[in-house]
């Protein structure tokens, strides 16, 4: 069954040109252009942005980069993607000739971010990473600085960023009913499977849990708190160093320390179940989520009762917002340019570096 915003899509699509359309139920208004986007890694994430971005007004699939020709054949056909806008990784860098596309939205293993992204900002297109946006804040500052050099715009993909439930506790915080911010928890996990996978892989994921899943927290204690972190501890445990090889984080517990007092104290893991949850307390009142960062629909409440904002598919309201960032200049709520992720790679950074020292590190942002 198409959904009422699919069909209306469909149907009125043709006229979006013509001066009728703006008069027509839901349809897009005329000066709202759409986000042209092609989708760079076809795997298992992209397979829900793709599906996602069926309930996009603003935002469209018009390219394909994949290194499987079979894979670019079945997507391009149930995309409706013609084939002279499909790439594979060795032809990307004629995407620069195709007027078709806007922007390329990065999906691959995190240790490929870094070259891809600055090949596709060397062809003019602005870049969508998924995060980690890098393996270190050194290749991320690489990947800022090749955007801003090709005058194009850099976006993470962070979906947490536009979730309404999110985006209700930030206002309350913002509004002072939590009061004096002072306690962040942050647990961030789950079992991981297939031990031959990317993920745990160090060179093609950088890391282990801290760098998949251990980041939502990180991202989320700066945004939960609305500071940065001056200082980490961390500690590391790990049980199965056959499955976790050298490198590869299984259990990471860290605390935070911000400017304003707060801490937070926080567990990444790829070895427990039942981790996805957000705690927020200041001195007049308290806001959780729990699940925080799942694919929702997320749950939340404050001392005053449950949050009630209905889902919407995360990546579908991601992509509509960011082409309003991309194409009208939008500002968000919480940032999601290079810069948000260049900070949490930093954080990373430290946390793996008071892992290994065992002492508090500071955090220079
Ligand atoms: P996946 O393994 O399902 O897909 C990765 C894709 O990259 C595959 O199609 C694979 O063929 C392709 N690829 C290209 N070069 C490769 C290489 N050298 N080695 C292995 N694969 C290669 O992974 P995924 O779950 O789709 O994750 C991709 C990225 O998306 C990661 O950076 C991950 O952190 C991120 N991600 C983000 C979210 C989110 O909620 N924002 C969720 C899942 C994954």
């Amino acid at each position: 069954m198409p959904t009422r915003r699919r069909f209306l899509r469909t149907f009125t699509a043709p006229l979006v040109s013509l001066p009728l359309a703006s008069t027509i139920g839901e349809c897009r208004p005329q000066s709202e252009k759409v986000l042209r986007v092609a989708l760079m890694g076809l795997g298992g994430y992209a397979g829900r942005v793709a599906e996602a971005m069926k309930d996009c007004r603003r935002a469209r699939i018009t390219g394909l980069i994949s290194g499987t020709p079979a894979k670019l054949q079945e997507w391009s056909r149930r995309n409706q993607v013609p084939e002279k806008n499909c790439y594979s990784y060795q032809s990307m860098d004629a995407i620069k000739n195709n007027p078709d596309i806007d922007a390329v939205y990065i999906i691959t293993p995190n240790a490929l971010h870094k070259e891809q992204t600055i090949r596709m900002a060397r062809a003019g297109k602005h870049v969508i990473c998924e995060k980690p946006m890098a393996l270190n804040a050194t290749e991320a500052k690489a990947m800022i600085d090749a955007c801003k050099n090709a005058g194009v715009q850099l976006l993470i993909g962070y979906r947490m960023h536009f979730e309404a439930k999110t985006l209700e506790i930030i206002r309350q915080r913002n509004a002072g009913e939590f009061g004096k911010i002072l306690f962040f928890q942050g647990l961030s996990g789950f079992r991981i499977g297939n031990p031959g996978q990317w993920r745990l892989n160090r060179s093609l994921a950088g890391g282990g849990a801290m760098m998949d899943i251990g980041i939502y927290s990180v991202n989320g204690a700066r945004y939960m708190v609305g500071e940065d972190p001056l200082w980490v501890t961390a500690q590391e445990t790990k049980t199965d160093p056959g499955k976790f090889k050298d490198g590869v984080d299984e259990t990471i517990t860290f605390q935070l320390g911000f400017p304003g007092g707060a801490i937070a104290s926080c567990l990444s893991t790829y070895s427990m179940n039942n981790l996805d949850k957000f705690f927020l307390n200041g001195d007049r009142g308290f806001a959780e989520l729990q699940p925080a960062t799942g694919y929702g629909p997320i749950q939340g409440r404050t001392g005053k009762g449950e949050l009630t904002a209905p889902h919407i598919t995360h990546q579908t309201v991601q992509m509509d917002e960011m082409a309003a960032i991309l194409l009208d200049g939008k500002k968000p709520v919480v940032p999601v340019d290079g810069a948000e992720g260049y900070k949490d790679m930093v954080i990373v950074d430290a946390i793996y570096e008071a892992v290994k020292t065992g002492q508090k590190i500071a955090i220079r942002l």
